[in-house]
């Protein structure tokens, strides 16, 4: 693959995006250079279309459109793709190239009319940690109150946008779930962009981009390592017991996409899978850390310490970080913050 020697400075790129090849004028050297795209830079108004909106990098030899979105690799790689494909990022399913996606948000004005700590999950939270830890960890997040005691947990993205609330209701005992129909339900979870549209405070056109929950959090704290999990509340306990971190959540098994983990790159994330969703989740971040451009490793320790009862009620290291509380036994704590150390190195 090294035998691909510019003499001039153009290179050929490959659009992800688009599937097209296209020649950008990219010097020999090492690190992030900037240039015009490609694609959408003739398309944007005259005094736009000088930006360089195109990010490539030559360690990595990926490129990001910063705004149209487009993804390139280099061009010689995918001739050869036969042998040489597991090294590139998936290729995307998009077929034409995008146009830039209008993200809408709400006003914060929803948020900060919201908070509160005196929901269900708030109650949760008061019986087992101080004051202090739980009016932190509402700043950092924003966790909010509907008047019916749920929680809202806003999401708030990299620049600081509120992208939309979702609104969960927990047992303030156990911290579980409420299902909406009897034991046999599905938990019951609203967004607040869909009650806001469904009493006309919203425009018909405005859709929901989603983002990963905490991910506001990342902007203040570029040298912080990254905790990765699937649910809210598992970011949160996450953030009261390892506040060192910053504890980002995907907000389901399915949102764990290359698109929500775009504000990742160049971070060290540790990924904590729920259990039973280790295989899943290590094969989606050999895929998206390369797409990304960021460090991921799987922490397995649930997989490693979890019993069978735990298994079939689904443990995830929220539960597990409550239990090692409630414990209380120093042997163990020791353990885990060993584990814990172990994938940190
Ligand atoms: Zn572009």
């Amino acid at each position: 693959m090294n035998n691909y020697k510019p003499i001039n400075k153009t290179m050929d790129l490959y659009c992800l995006t688009d599937k097209n090849k296209y020649e950008v004028n990219i010097p020999q050297g090492s690190g992030e250079f900037y240039s015009t795209c490609p694609i959408c830079s003739q398309n944007r108004k005259p005094q736009n279309q000088k930006k360089k909106c195109l990010s490539w990098n030559r360690n990595k030899e990926l490129g990001h459109c910063h705004h149209c979105d487009a993804d390139f690799v280099k061009y010689r790689e995918l001739e050869s793709q036969s042998d040489n494909s597991h090294k590139l990022p998936p290729p995307k399913l998009k077929s034409q190239p995008q146009t830039p996606k209008t993200i809408h948000t709400l006003s914060s004005i929803y948020a900060s009319s919201s908070l509160n700590i005196e929901s269900n999950f708030g109650k949760y939270l008061k019986k087992h940690f101080t004051k202090e830890e739980i009016d932190e960890v509402m700043k950092l997040y924003f966790l909010g109150r509907t008047r019916n005691k749920e929680v809202i947990y806003w999401y708030i993205d990299i620049n600081s946008f509120f992208r939309s609330g979702k609104i969960i209701d927990y047992n303030p005992n156990t911290g579980l779930r409420v299902k909406d129909n009897g034991m046999m339900g599905k938990p019951d979870v609203k967004w607040v962009h869909t009650i806001l549209k469904n009493q006309n405070n919203l425009p018909e056109d405005w859709t929901f981009s989603r983002c990963l929950f905490g991910e506001h959090l990342l902007k203040n704290n570029p040298k912080s390592t990254v905790m990765l999990v699937e649910g809210e509340k598992t970011a949160i306990i996450g953030s009261i017991k390892m506040p060192n971190c910053i504890w980002l959540a995907t907000g389901g098994k399915g949102m764990f996409t290359e698109e929500e983990c775009k504000c990742l790159r160049g971070r060290n994330v540790i990924i904590f899978p729920d259990l039973g969703a280790t295989k899943e989740w290590s094969e989606k971040a050999e895929e998206i850390s390369k797409a990304v451009g960021c460090k991921m490793v799987i922490n397995d320790v649930l997989e490693k310490v979890a019993t069978e009862d735990q298994r079939e009620k689904g443990l995830d290291i929220a539960d597990f970080l409550m239990q090692q509380k409630a414990s209380e036994t120093k042997k163990e704590n020791t353990k885990t913050k060993k584990e814990f150390a172990q994938t940190k190195s």
